[in-house]
């Protein structure tokens, strides 16, 4: 029987690896050095502005009271009010709070949103809990955090296992304290409360977007590109989707469960019909099944990571077959990977560019909930489509100039914006 053992030092440098601080922290470092920022200035950027820890209490259906514990996370306010999301998840804490929070001062600086970057979270495990006791915790933990909320000061919006529903129960009570409707509050909320027509599609519209844009600098052309995507949802659903509208053929999706393949092409409108019936991908007629894990694996010119964190990893970065890698999900590719990528000279469009679409949308929402005067599908699509194409540009510009990979050169990008309205600014004393 063969023993194999980690010994204590890798496992802590896989540790290490895994860890979304640790990523974000050394690339931002890294983007730093290029632009030469002084002290002061890196100290400032990577400290989080505000980071606040509540206790939710929560009458549960049975009578009992029950202490979740949150978090809202405002990395930084230099450009405007804070923008992102809020999870519910047994799994939140707040070293990842604080690396996604920092995750979307970049992004929104890189896309050009008037953002800076927040995130929150409740350590809490929704599938347990009923709508009655959700709405509850959502109330609490909004009243709770209300002090730094606001359309001018922090915007939350959807993230894992939260969802319009969950967006109108924190618009509601807020606007109750406010004795006001405060749509602009919050993002990713149902259309008929001032939510965006696109906004649903928009993450996986800048996918699509991002790929077509790098695949131009590959000289690929859509159809003869072949795509394997990770995910089927939000961002991997629908971005497959708009993928194979244009012409490449996505040949494997996957889910929780497994992924499936077919060399030729699948069929994604038909692919996601079974996915909506029957809950998984495997099964679907017409497809190979295939093990999540060698999914990755699988040869291809294009891979769309659009599920999970660190997907991509030391660990199988050698058996990647892609040519180009457009990161759906946040965090997908460890630092570890990146530097092998690089050297292999894979191209990676970064996650803080490539899945911007969903916080353009949402900044598009903020707008329109102000104005009170909302836009035809037509031109948030088109405004999506000039942000995305603008910011790639800009950050392939930069990666050139540099002679930076394009994740280094959206950092690089980001950083270089916050840091001049920093200066601009001045120290408040
Ligand atoms: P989702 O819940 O709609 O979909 C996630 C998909 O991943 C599902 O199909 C699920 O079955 C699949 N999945 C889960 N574990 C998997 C595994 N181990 N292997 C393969 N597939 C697996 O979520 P989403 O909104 O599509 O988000 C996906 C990623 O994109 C997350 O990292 C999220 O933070 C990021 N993201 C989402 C948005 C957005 O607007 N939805 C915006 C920016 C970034």
């Amino acid at each position: 029987m063969s023993t194999t053992t980690t010994s204590p030092a890798i496992s802590q440098e896989l540790a290490d690896e895994f860890n979304p601080f640790l990523a974000m922290a050394k690339r931002f470092e890294i983007a730093a050095d290029h632009l030469d920022l002084d002290a002061g200035i890196r100290d400032v950027l990577r400290t989080p502005a505000r980071e606040l820890q509540v206790a939710v209490p929560v009458l549960m259906d049975d009578k009992t009271t029950r202490v979740y514990t949150g978090y809202r996370v405002q990395h930084n306010f230099v450009l405007g009010p804070c923008k992102g999301g809020i999870r519910f998840s047994p799994d939140v804490n707040l070293d990842e709070v604080r690396a996604l929070a920092a995750w979307m001062t970049w992004k929104c600086s890189v896309v050009g949103l008037p953002f800076g970057g927040g995130k929150g979270g409740v350590i809490c495990d929704p599938r347990e809990m009923s709508p009655g006791e959700l709405e509850r915790l959502t109330r609490r933990y909004t009243a709770n955090i209300m002090d730094i909320l606001g359309p001018d000061r922090d915007v939350p919006a959807p993230d894992v296992n939260t969802n319009e529903q969950t967006m109108a129960w924190i618009m509601d009570t807020y606007s109750m304290h406010m004795r006001s409707t405060q749509t602009a509050v919050v993002t990713g909320k149902p259309l008929t409360l001032g939510g965006s027509l696109g906004r649903r599609e928009a993450t996986g519209r800048g996918v699509m977007l991002s790929a077509r844009e790098a695949l131009k600098r590959l000289g690929l052309r859509p159809e003869d590109t072949k795509v394997v995507v990770q995910g089927s949802g939000n961002v991997g659903g629908i971005g497959a989707m708009l993928m194979h509208r244009e012409g490449y053929t996505i040949t494997s999706l996957s889910d929780m469960y497994g992924a499936i393949y077919n060399e030729k092409g699948l069929d994604v409108p038909a692919v996601l019909e079974y996915l909506a019936e029957n809950k998984r991908l495997t099964g679907f007629p017409d497809a190979e099944e295939v093990p999540n894990d060698k999914q990755l694996e699988l040869q291809c010119d294009v891979l769309v990571p659009a599920a999970v964190e660190n997907a991509i990893t030391s660990q199988n970065v050698d058996r990647i077959k892609a040519k180009l890698i457009v990161e759906g999900a946040n965090g997908p590719t460890t630092y570890s990977a990146d530097k092998i990528l690089d050297e292999r000279g894979v191209m990676v469009v970064p996650d803080i560019l490539a899945n911007a679409g969903g916080v353009t949308v949402s900044y598009f929402e903020w707008v329109q909930d102000r104005m009170g005067y909302f836009w035809t599908e037509e031109i948030v699509n088109s405004r999506l489509e000039q942000i995305m194409v603008k910011a790639f540009d800009e950050v392939d510009e930069v990666a050139r100039k540099y002679e930076s990979s394009l994740r280094i050169g959206a950092y690089i990008h980001a950083i270089d914006r916050v840091a001049t309205v920093y200066r601009l600014r001045g120290t408040f004393a």
